[in-house]
């Protein structure tokens, strides 16, 4: 009991702090109970829950965003959960990473710009989840861009796509607990729901939104909301959707945050960011006075499909039983991308990211730099959307194009990303923020030990070796706070010294990492107990 709830504290379980807050006054074997009654399963019926989303890994994945919708569905289906989910059927789909897939034998016709537009709808399965996948007929041709997003109508595309998957749930007579939708480009779900939908009739469901990126707001001129059969002297106010900045821009984001139900983010400590006006971007208002209903769950990572041991793409799959496969790996990328092999002790630096600039992108250019001042090896994968980044670390790549200890990759490769977490020693994420962060926990799982800036959910799930305040058993790589260059060096210092000085101490921190358990089901615990609250709560409101 005590292991699970010093857990439960580490995570910042929400739980916890009720329990705590619960307890204020009372007998202490009341106090016990109540801490006793968190340590045990809880027993639930299924619900029915969808996501709709822009992404869902593998099919469809620009992000974290796609991994989470992936994760989260599933290890609430594991739970017992009727879990469907609705995407876009864009040109670019991987469509060979789902099952089944076949065109539906209806049409669902759905309200844009004054009039009614076909959608084709197709059904499939991606690993073991039914996924609807819906195809405009629209003139604008939303999804058939070579591009998940990125394109001058985004505003329309995904406006268009919420009213569609909304028109999809109730034409199909689907009655579910809980609709879950993720960052702005479903965010519009919420207001349709309740403005238009729930007044059909249609209102079986609470809403629930994670924001997965306040960076990603998708503001746009207040015209624009109508097209999707808003109505835009009812909603662009200052208490609903008027952007907070902009009186004459309309905001999808604060449209989900206010007309939610549940509203989430990613990870504890970027839920306290976001509240304030420096980390809120513009939001830190709305969201306090939502607060009541706001809160961070760290994500889990998919340990199916990241698992070391079972990686089939990796040359020699290996475990924390078995690190010599680790070894291979590392002499197998080194190989393959003609880097020195010379000394296989040598330290392999990792980087595997977007390259914008809430990464960190000069801090990642000076690791480069540094590693090789340090006597180590460094291998980025990684591509920009920002044309001038991506012309910056081409530069950098081509002055260490035969280089024997540097490889700059500039793209999108999921193949590669697994080989590089399976062959490197330690693994850097100077981010500047970072709402949750994907990349240390698939580090840990794979033995690479962690480098990061105190932010976000790096903050959550990264505590350094080197402090004392922090229980031994919890420290599991390094970490910095002021993003400069005199810090990153100072602790890339510390780690390479600490891999130098013993090897026997470095293999128990790679073993102790590679047993941490990211998985999904605790943060999905955390979301089954938010959903039934809710749905809890209306039931009984329905019943008065
Ligand atoms: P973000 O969502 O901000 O991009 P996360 O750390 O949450 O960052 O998730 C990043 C995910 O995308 C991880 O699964 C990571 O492995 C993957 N990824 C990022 N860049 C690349 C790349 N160039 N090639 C392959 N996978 C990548």
């Amino acid at each position: 009991m005590e292991n699970c709830l010093r857990e439960m504290v580490w995570k910042k379980d929400r739980q916890i702090c009720e329990a705590y807050l619960a307890c204020n006054g009372k007998h202490e074997h009341e106090a016990i109970v109540t801490f006793l009654k968190l340590t045990q399963p809880q027993t639930s019926q299924g619900l029915h829950i969808v996501h709709i989303a822009a992404e869902i890994a593998p099919v469809a994945k620009v992000g974290g965003l796609g991994d989470v919708v992936l994760g989260l569905s599933k290890a609430l289906q594991r739970k017992g959960h009727l879990v469907e989910i609705v995407l876009p059927k864009y040109d670019c789909l991987q469509e060979d990473q789902i099952t089944e897939l076949k065109a539906l034998d209806v049409a669902v016709e759905s309200f844009f710009d004054g009039q009614l537009f076909k959608n084709k709808i197709w059904v499939g399965i991606v690993e073991g989840l039914p996924v609807y996948f819906i195809e405009p007929h629209h003139p604008s041709k939303f999804f058939w861009r070579g591009e998940f997003y990125g394109e001058h109508d985004d505003f329309k595309r995904f406006s268009f796509f919420s009213r569609a998957a909304l028109e999809l749930l109730y034409q199909a007579g689907k009655k579910p607990d809980i609709i879950h939708c993720h960052d702005w480009q479903t965010a519009f779900v919420a207001p349709l729901y309740w403005d238009i939908y729930a007044a059909k009739g249609f209102n079986s469901a609470r809403i629930c939104f994670t924001c997965h990126n306040f960076e990603y707001q998708g503001t746009a001129h207040f015209s624009e909301l109508s097209s999707c059969g808003l109505d835009i002297h009812r909603l662009n106010r200052p208490d609903r959707m008027q952007d907070n900045s902009a009186p004459d821009r309309i905001n999808p984001l604060k449209g989900a945050i206010v007309f939610s139900n549940i509203v989430t983010t990613v990870s504890p400590t970027y839920a306290q960011e976001v509240c304030t006006p420096e980390g809120g971007r513009g939001l830190h208002g709305t969201l306090r006075l939502h607060s009541k209903k706001f809160v961070g769950v760290l994500n889990g990572i998919d340990t199916d499909s990241w698992n070391p041991s079972t990686d089939i793409i990796l040359p020699v799959q290996y475990s924390a039983d078995d690190l010599q496969g680790k070894a291979e790996n590392k002499r197998a990328l080194r190989t393959q991308l003609e880097l020195s092999s010379a000394d296989a002790f040598q330290p392999l630096v990792c980087c595997i990211t977007r390259l914008v600039p809430q990464k960190g992108v000069h801090l990642i250019r000076h690791a480069i730099y540094q590693t090789v001042e340090l006597g180590g090896q460094f291998v980025l994968l990684g591509s920009s959307p920002v044309a001038h980044i991506q012309r910056d670390f081409e530069g950098i790549a081509s002055h260490f194009k035969n280089h024997p200890h540097v490889r700059l990759l500039l793209k999108y490769d999921d193949a590669l990303s697994h080989m590089i977490y399976a062959a490197s020693d330690m693994f850097i994420i100077p981010s500047l923020f970072e709402p949750c962060g994907l990349t240390q926990m698939i580090a840990m799982r794979y033995g690479s030990v962690p480098i990061v800036r105190r932010t976000g959910g790096l903050n959550d799930s990264v505590f350094d070796v080197d402090d004392d305040t922090i229980p031994v058993q919890y420290r599991n790589g390094f970490t910095f706070l002021t993003p400069n260059e005199q810090e990153l060096n100072n602790v890339m210092e510390r780690a390479f010294k600490y891999y130098k000085k013993s090897p026997e101490n470095w293999q128990k921190l790679v073993q102790k990492i590679m047993r941490l358990d990211f998985s999904w089901e605790s943060s999905a615990q955390q979301y089954e107990e938010l959903y039934e609250k809710t749905v809890t709560r209306a039931r009984a409101a329905a019943n008065v």
